[in-house]
């Protein structure tokens, strides 16, 4: 049986490409040091025998003992307002975690996929972006702690694949939503469902005509998958490029939740980038991937996960 180490297992992405290779009959490492994850993502794995669970901080020297075929490297924390609470351990966790991975990797021979991030293009000047965009960053801003840690990790990866002849993937992951994001990490889908259920009014960040572009989550695990078994080492963008603004979609949300909540506007954070839509043509060309899921349907089913979860963890994540 082939094995894989999955980095950041017991968070969103993580533990649907747990999922992901169960399914296809591999051996699963966990790795995770719950920071921004939460076991109940994983637990139904618990009782396979294909399934191991190691609690460790991977900027702490990661050993695994065997073969190991793959490495996702997905550990980070990946919301705003996760990587501005917890600076320090965001650009240790891109610098030091994928140095530790990439050491790992080398060691046991295996081919590492590392997850890199829309934010390497900041708030971009060209539309859509493609991956020959250099980005438009501010190393000192407030979310230059999670830009640039993640510009490293595609640095530090790229020189270990030219000096060491490592077999590297890099995947560019835009907005992601689905089952598992956690209600309070502040993210936009998260946020708006959240406050939809609770009977609260919407947070609009600034005017709202700023622009994301949401990939549903089984899209997004079937890209990684792909661009892993891909022979391509340079980033692919993985994302749907269907553009939306952030009030269309606290409209949609309101909409879609049957409620009749308002929307308030707030101050639109530093750095926030306005514009932001994958150019998907490598990813189209190279491994054949495009999304299937529509945002219709893609949020219904992510309100269904929603709706399930108990008052108690509602109302816990409202503050
Ligand atoms: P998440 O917060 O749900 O999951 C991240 C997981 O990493 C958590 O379980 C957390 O506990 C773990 N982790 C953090 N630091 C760690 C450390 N030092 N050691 C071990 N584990 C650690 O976030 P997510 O949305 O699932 O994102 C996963 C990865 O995908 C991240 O690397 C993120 O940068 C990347 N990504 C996600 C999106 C998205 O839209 N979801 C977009 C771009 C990039
Ligand atoms: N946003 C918002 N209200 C919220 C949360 C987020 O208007 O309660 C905005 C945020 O300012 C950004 C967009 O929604 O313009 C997407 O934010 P998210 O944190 O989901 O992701 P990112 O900014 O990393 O793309």
């Amino acid at each position: 049986m082939k094995k894989v180490l999955i980095t950041g297992a017991a968070g969103f992405l993580g533990s649907h490409l747990c999922d992901r290779f169960i399914r296809e009959g591999f051996c699963v490492i966990g790795m995770d040091n719950l920071i921004t994850g939460d076991l109940k993502n994983i637990e139904h794995l618990f009782r396979l025998k294909e399934f191991e669970f190691y609690h460790h901080d991977v900027t702490k020297f990661v050993h695994v003992p065997g073969n190991l075929d793959y490495i996702l490297h997905f550990a980070s924390p990946a919301s705003p307002i996760d990587y501005l609470k917890i600076p320090i351990k965001t650009l240790k966790v891109g610098a030091l975690g994928t140095h530790n991975l990439l050491g790992l990797a080398k060691e046991k021979k295996s081919r590492i996929l590392v997850a890199s991030t829309s934010e390497v293009y900041g708030d971009p000047l060209v539309h859509p972006q493609n991956e020959d965009y250099y980005g438009n960053v501010s190393p000192v801003g407030p979310r230059g702690v999670y830009d640039e840690a993640k510009r490293f990790l595609e640095a530090i990866t790229m020189a270990y694949h030219r000096s060491h002849g490592l077999e590297t993937r890099i995947a560019r992951i835009f907005n992601t939503y689905g089952p598992r994001m956690r209600l309070n990490d502040g993210r936009v889908v998260p946020a708006f469902i959240g406050q939809a259920l609770r009977g609260e009014n919407l947070t609009i960040f600034g005017d709202g005509l700023q622009t994301r572009s949401f990939c549903y989550v089984d899209d997004q695990v079937e890209g990684i998958y792909r661009l892993l078994m891909s022979d391509y080492v340079y980033p692919v963008n993985i994302g749907n490029p269907d553009e939306i603004t952030i009030k269309e979609f606290a409209e949609e949300i309101i909409k879609l939740t049957d409620t009749e909540q308002k929307i308030i506007y707030k101050p639109l954070p530093k750095d926030d980038p306005l514009q932001r839509q994958p150019d998907i043509t490598r990813a189209k060309e190279i491994l054949g991937w495009e999304p299937k899921v529509s945002r219709k349907e893609g949020m219904k089913k992510t309100l269904e996960y929603f709706k399930s979860l108990s008052e108690e963890d509602l109302y816990k994540s409202a503050h």
